[in-house]
C-alpha cells in the first residue's frame, strides 16, 4: 500500500468539503471534528462554528497546508 499523505490529506479534506454537514469546526484550534463530537479531541475544546460554509473554508485550508491534522482520528 502506498499512500502519499499530501494526497491523502488532499482527499479527505475533499471528503469533507463535499459533507460539510457532518462535521464541524473547532474554535479553539480549527481543527475539523466530526458533528457528533462533544469534544475538540486535538484541544478539548466545545465551541464549534457548525456552518457548511465554515467547513468547506477550513477543509480547503487544511487540504493545502502542510502539517496540520484532519480530524486527529489517526492519532488516537
Ligand atoms: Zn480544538
Amino acid at each position: 500500500m502506498s499512500s502519499d499523505p499530501s494526497t491523502e490529506r488532499a482527499r479527505q479534506a475533499a471528503k469533507i468539503a463535499g459533507k460539510p454537514e457532518e462535521y464541524k469546526v473547532c474554535e479553539g484550534c480549527d481543527s475539523i471534528v466530526a458533528r457528533r463530537a462533544a469534544m475538540c479531541p486535538n484541544c478539548h475544546g466545545y465551541r464549534f462554528n457548525e456552518e457548511a460554509q465554515a467547513v468547506i473554508e477550513q477543509a480547503q485550508l487544511l487540504g493545502t497546508r502542510e502539517r496540520t491534522s484532519v480530524v486527529s482520528e489517526d492519532l488516537l
